[in-house]
């Protein structure tokens, strides 16, 4: 079986992400040694918290430089490392051109990536970060077929239809392509939902993330909320999810790493519930109708045939293989979503 030597390094792509940072915080106070590969260690903005953290903690951290679309620009990070974790890939809903700002970056990078890892005599195991988006894209799927598993792969998505799923598609099977045309290095997916809850990063970064809890406080939606069904999972969870498929020998496969099957209006109530009397959260859900007619105004992505496939349609992720195999437990969603929004207080943003 495949033990990791936590002496070595550990590679983590992307290291100053939302999700990513969570994960050096637990590698580093563990005491291993943290590979960060960023794409500007230079930037304090960007790397400032994980210096802080790395200070705080027993462990060690060392930044590179390295971008997805820079042919073998990991190699260097990836020196001596048993565990890879690639969770760098471009997470946004609107882009003006999906193939170069999201499916290039997710699939060469991948490739790129996992190319290194092949050539890199040491790595053994490499956790891709994919998404549940790799499974469905729509909410009407999970009805259709009664509940989805690690069984489903998304078929819909394309460059038109939700690109942002079509590049985690495509990166995740790319992935699983490359790990079974060799047999030194296994790869384990963590497929998420939704990530929510606290953020490490003293300025609000990029993630679609912290926009979203951002937007639930800052007035957007106090007319009411499009009642989009999902899963949702604490940033802290899915941390240590990425660590037990790291280091657990008996990881293998994806995990569909979700705590709760929610909607939107379900997560402004549990954040209104303690901070409703002072921020304009959204206490009811829009009329379909209305999100058809008005959402493609709004939001380019909310298409007719999306709103009418998402919007008020629950969704059934099926999370025991993650539970049973590798003993995860998950926060309660309250818990996630008071110490996300509380956050989002604190760092000023609202
Ligand atoms: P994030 O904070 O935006 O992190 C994305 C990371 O990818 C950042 O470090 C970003 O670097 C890096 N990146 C993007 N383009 C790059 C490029 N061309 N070269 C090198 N690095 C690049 O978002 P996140 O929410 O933590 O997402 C992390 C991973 O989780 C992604 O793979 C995402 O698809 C996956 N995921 C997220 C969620 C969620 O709800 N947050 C759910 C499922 C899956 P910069 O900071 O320099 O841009």
């Amino acid at each position: 079986m495949m033990e990791i030597d936590k002496s070595k390094p550990i590679l983590v792509t992307g290291a100053n992400g939302y999700v990513a940072s969570w994960l050096v915080k637990s590698l580093l106070d563990e005491g291993l040694k943290v590979h960060a590969a960023v794409r500007n260690p230079n930037n304090e903005q960007k790397v400032g918290h994980l210096k802080a953290l790395a200070a705080a903690s027993k462990g060690e951290l060392k930044l590179f430089a390295a971008d997805l679309l820079k042919e073998g620009s990991y190699k260097e990070a990836m020196q001596a490392c048993e565990l890879v974790y690639h969770t760098a890939s471009p997470f946004k809903s609107e882009v003006k051109d999906p193939q170069k700002e999201l499916v290039d970056p997710a699939l060469k990078g991948t490739e790129n990536v996992l190319r290194s890892a092949n050539e890199t005599e040491s790595v053994k195991r490499v956790v891709l970060t994919s998404s549940v988006v790799a499974i469905f894209s729509d909410a009407q799927e999970s009805v259709d077929k009664g509940v989805l598993t690690e069984a489903d792969w998304n078929e819909t998505a394309s460059l038109s239809y939700q690109p942002y799923a079509y590049s985690k598609t495509l990166a995740e099977k790319k992935a699983w392509e490359m790990a079974e045309a060799q047999n030194r290095w296994d790869l384990v997916c963590i497929n998420m939902s939704f990530v929510l809850g606290p953020f490490l990063s003293q300025t609000a970064n990029d993630s679609e993330s912290i926009t979203i809890l951002k937007m639930f406080g800052d007035g957007q939606l106090k007319m009411g909320v499009p009642n989009l069904g999902m899963g949702m999972v604490d940033v802290r969870d899915v941390a240590e999810a990425h660590k037990r498929a790291g280091f657990r020998p008996e990881a293998q496969g994806r995990y569909i790493t979700s705590a709760h099957n929610t909607n939107f209006l379900s997560i402004g109530q549990s954040i209104a519930k303690k901070y409703g009397k002072d921020y304009p959260l959204p206490k009811k859900a829009l009329p379909k109708w209305l999100v058809m007619l008005a959402g493609p105004f709004l939001n380019k992505s909310f298409t007719r045939n999306y709103v009418k496939r998402n919007v008020n349609v629950p969704v059934n992720l099926d999370n025991s293989k993650i539970k049973r195999e590798l003993e995860m437990d998950f926060r309660p969603m309250e818990e996630t979503l008071h110490d996300g929004f509380q956050e989002v207080i604190d760092k000023g943003l609202l």
